[in-house]
Parts: structure tokens; C-alpha cells; sequence
């Protein structure tokens, strides 16, 4: 898209002149995420109200150019980073949580909320917000939105797709829509709601959020256990499930990730195991004790060494304090890491890491897994140095093998952190060319400017609009 130096004058007359920021260093700030990917835009906007959005959006369509959503910039994969420049649009000034409606069990809120704190707000009244993505102390739901985000508590829970019921956005033309309603059944029309869940900022801006609400767990109880057998570990997640028991977490840490964390700690793990699994039940104080008493005893028939079960909160910390440790602790292999979130059926998971395994060796690198055993969703992390240059062209030919490997196992390429800009040249492989064409339609057809968030998701086809 060619492009005319953005209308500066103008778009200070919507947002106020200290709602925008323009000088280099502050717009350095915001052409970035957690990806790694960094490209500084031309002018970033906290707009304030609906109105604001919708007049921006109206203005980058007369003056084409584009725009960038942003929450808290923590997404993986680069989806809120402006590529080529443009303006970011910061979501983060929308910050209210209008309604918590406890009869109903639902709550309105803004799209700059940061999801802990929702949490807790609901809480308050004895109501409970599942999705639990490990940046929820900084993340924004409007973020959360658009990547549908999940979390460790998605194998009983599900994501955030299955909360959303309705939407306030302006989509990409500048037009105010509300999608969904405030009931927990309604069939009418077109579900705009789930087709916006998880669009990655380019189909609309969410201005508001209707959420579902379900009520706050009694209790929760937590144990440990030890496989000596990566296949124990494995069999263990599908027998529990079988026995129609679904734990509200259900995480596995293979060897790897074993080895490093007690490096790391120091406290005893066993670094002889092929896996752990930290394993939650939630739900009704009364069934509690029973619960997680069985699934120590499936633990123990599917070959488990060791089975801990935490009896107060300070026993239930230091269970987790393994898990917690892994992301610092991987800094002492290399200095950067490539993170995918590739998920598979359950039944896969022994598979799975068995082939990452052999990837490992095959590319000579260091790769470490560990996540949600529960759903499938097995964070690779694949340890190098960026600056390597050999090393890094090895993990790049990992990552395909990976994500075939994946595909073969029926599995898919992300279970939580999107397409964005790293994984779009792989879209294809898991959509097939149909699917990918049918969505490309659906962006056409309302954004035919190509202004929302444009190199995401699609780039292999960007020329389409240039
Ligand atoms: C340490 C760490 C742990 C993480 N753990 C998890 C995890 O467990 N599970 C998980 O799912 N993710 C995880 N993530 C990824 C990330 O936190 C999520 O993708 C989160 O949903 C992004 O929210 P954000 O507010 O930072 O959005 P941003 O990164 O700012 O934006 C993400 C996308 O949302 C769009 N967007 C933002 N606000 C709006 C809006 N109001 N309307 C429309 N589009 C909008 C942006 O354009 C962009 O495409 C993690 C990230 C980090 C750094």
C-alpha cells in the first residue's frame, strides 16, 4: 500500500494531543511483543471511547493507512507488532469493567482490563473467570479476545472463545457492530461473536466485552507424580479422564525440563524420571479429598514411582514451585528460545515427544518440553543462540519437521498464541488452500483497504493487496 505521511493534525483533533505520541522514543516503545519482532510505527493513540476508535478507523480508510490494535503487547507470535509502520492503536485507556452481573452470571467490560484483576473482581462475588493464560498479571482481555487466549485450566474449563457472548467493536471500515447477546442461548444470525474470537486484530476492535461467568470453586488439591516411563505418564492422562474425572490442570515436564529445573533449584528432583505430572482438581469442597485420592491411585497403576499429594497450601506452593521455575530456569541452556505451542489429541502426547526427541538429535539442539498434558498443548521450546547462525538455520528446519509432524498426528500448529506474523507462512499447511482462501474472503469482504492489522495471519498472499 502506498502511503502519504500519516495526517498527524487530524488524528490529534480525535484523541487529544496527549493521547498521541510521535517522537521516536516513544514510538520505539511500541513496536514490539513478546515475539521478538520489531518494527516502530508512525504514531501510537490511546483512544477513550468508542467513538475515538470509530473515527480513527474512519480516517486510516480516507487516508489509508494502517492500523495496529494493541493490549499489552505480550502475544508470541507478533500479532500486535506494526510491520511497515502505521499507527499502533494502545486499547489499554478502555479499562473499566462496567457491569458484573452476579444474577445472570455474566460481566461487561472493556477490552484494556487486564485479565488478573477481572479475575479477582468477579471473585469478589463468588464468580469465577477460567481462562488462565500465564501473562494474566499483564495481559489485557481485549487481547485475550482476539488470540482466544487459554490457559492450564482449559482441559476442564476450555478458552477464552467459550466465555465470550458478546462483542461492542468497530470493524475495519469504522462501522460500530454488537455481536452475540446477554443470554446463554441465542441463534440469530450469523455467529459474528466466534468469527471476531480469535481474529488476531484484523477483522475489529473490541470497545466491549460481555463475558460468562460460572461459580467460584469450593476448593482446590493439588499432587505431584513421578514416571520413571514417559508412556506411564501419558496412559495416566487418558485413564484419569476415562474414569470421568476432568482435573481443572493436568501438566506434564519431560526429562529435559526435569534436568534443567533442578539445576536451576536445587531441590531434589528426580532427574532419572521421564516425566512429572502436577495434576488440580477443583469443584465441590466435599469431593475433593475422594477425587484426588483415585487419581493417586491411577497415577500409581499406570507406573508412577512417587505420588504427592499436597495437604496445605504451603505444600501445594512447593509443588508448583517446579513448574513455575521453568521459564527462568531454561535461560541457563541459551540465550533465546523459539516457543511453540503445538497441541495434539491426548492420546498422542508419548508420540509427540518421542519425535521431538528424535528432532533433537537429528539437529543436533537442545529442546525441552513441558505444558498442558490435559489438552494436548505441548510447549517446544527449542534452546539457541540467534546469533548462531548454523544454529538458528537448525531449529528453523526443526520447526517445519515439527509442525508436519504435528499435522500427521491430527494435531495443530497453535493452541494458544495464534498465527501472527512467525507462524503465517505455515497457515496454509494446516487450513489447506480452500480454508485459506475462504478466510481471505472474509477479511476482503470487510476490510477491502486491507487497514486492520494487515500483514498478520495472511502474509504469504500480501500481495493480493499491495
Ligand atoms: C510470559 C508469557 C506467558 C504467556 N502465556 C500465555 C498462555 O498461557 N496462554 C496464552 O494463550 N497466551 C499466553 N501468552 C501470550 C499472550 O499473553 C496472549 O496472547 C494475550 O492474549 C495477549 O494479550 P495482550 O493484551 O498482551 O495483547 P497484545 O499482545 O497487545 O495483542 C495481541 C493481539 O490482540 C489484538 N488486540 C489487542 N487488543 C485488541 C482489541 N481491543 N480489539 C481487537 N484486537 C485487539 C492485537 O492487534 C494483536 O493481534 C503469554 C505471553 C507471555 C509473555
Amino acid at each position: 500500500m502506498h502511503r502519504d505521511p500519516l495526517p498527524i493534525h487530524e488524528i490529534i483533533r480525535i484523541v487529544g494531543k496527549e493521547n498521541t505520541l510521535t517522537a521516536p522514543e516513544e514510538l520505539y516503545c511500541y513496536g514490539y511483543d513478546a515475539s521478538k519482532l520489531r518494527s516502530s510505527p508512525d504514531v501510537v493513540v490511546f483512544p477513550g471511547s468508542v467513538n475515538e476508535v470509530a473515527e480513527l478507523i474512519k480516517l486510516a480508510n480516507r487516508r489509508r493507512f494502517p492500523v495496529f490494535p494493541r493490549g499489552a503487547g505480550s502475544g508470541m507470535v507478533g500479532a500486535a507488532v506494526p510491520w511497515n509502520g502505521g499507527m499502533v492503536m494502545v486499547l489499554t485507556r478502555l479499562n473499566r469493567i462496567l457491569e458484573i452481573d452476579s444474577d445472570n452470571m455474566l460481566a461487561v467490560s472493556e477490552p484494556g482490563v487486564i485479565t488478573g484483576e477481572f479475575q479477582q473482581a468477579v471473585l469478589r462475588h463468588g464468580l469465577f473467570y477460567p481462562p488462565d493464560p500465564a501473562s494474566l498479571q499483564f495481559c489485557t482481555l481485549g487481547g485475550n479476545v482476539a488470540m482466544c487466549a487459554g490457559g492450564p485450566r482449559a482441559v476442564k474449563y476450555g478458552v477464552t472463545r467459550d466465555y465470550v457472548l458478546g462483542l461492542e467493536a468497530v470493524l475495519p471500515t469504522g462501522s460500530v457492530v454488537t455481536t452475540g447477546t446477554r443470554t446463554m442461548k441465542g441463534v440469530v444470525g450469523y455467529d459474528l461473536t466466534r468469527l471476531l474470537v480469535g481474529s488476531e486484530g484484523t477483522l475489529g476492535i473490541f470497545t466491549k466485552i460481555i463475558l460468562r461467568l460460572v461459580p467460584a470453586p469450593e476448593g482446590v488439591r493439588t499432587l505431584m507424580a513421578v514416571f520413571p516411563n514417559l508412556d506411564g505418564a501419558a496412559k495416566t492422562v487418558s485413564a484419569i479422564i476415562k474414569q470421568r474425572l476432568v482435573p481443572s490442570t493436568l501438566e506434564i515436564m519431560d526429562q529435559a525440563t526435569i534436568k534443567v529445573v533442578e539445576n536451576y533449584l536445587q531441590i531434589g528432583l528426580p532427574t532419572q524420571a521421564e516425566a512429572i505430572l502436577l495434576i488440580e482438581v477443583d469443584g465441590r469442597a466435599c469431593l475433593l479429598d475422594g477425587d484426588v485420592k483415585k487419581i493417586g491411585e491411577i497415577c500409581g497403576q499406570c507406573g508412577a514411582s512417587q505420588v504427592e499429594i499436597a495437604h496445605t497450601e504451603a505444600e501445594r506452593e512447593r509443588l508448583w514451585q517446579a513448574r513455575r521455575a521453568v521459564s527462568p530456569a531454561l535461560g541457563q541452556i541459551k540465550p533465546g528460545k523459539i516457543n511453540e505451542d503445538v497441541t495434539v489429541p491426548r492420546t498422542e502426547i508419548p508420540a509427540l515427544i518421542r519425535a521431538i526427541q528424535q528432532l533433537a538429535e537429528k539437529y543436533d539442539l537442545t529442546i525441552v518440553c513441558f505444558g498442558h498434558a490435559g489438552d494436548g498443548n505441548i510447549h517446544t521450546n527449542i534452546m539457541l543462540d540467534r546469533n548462531n547462525e548454523d544454529e538458528l538455520k537448525r531449529s528453523e528446519l526443526a520447526v517445519e519437521e515439527l509442525f508436519r509432524t504435528v499435522l500427521d498426528l491430527g494435531g495443530t500448529l497453535s493452541g494458544e498464541h495464534g498465527i501472527g506474523i512467525t507462524k503465517s507462512p505455515f497457515l496454509q499447511w494446516e487450513i489447506g488452500a480452500e480454508g485459506f482462501d475462504a478466510m481471505w474472503r472474509i477479511k476482503a469482504a470487510l476490510d477491502p483497504l486491507n487497514i486492520l492489522n494487515p500483514g498478520k495471519m495472511f502474509v504469504p498472499n500480501r500481495a493480493f493487496f499491495n
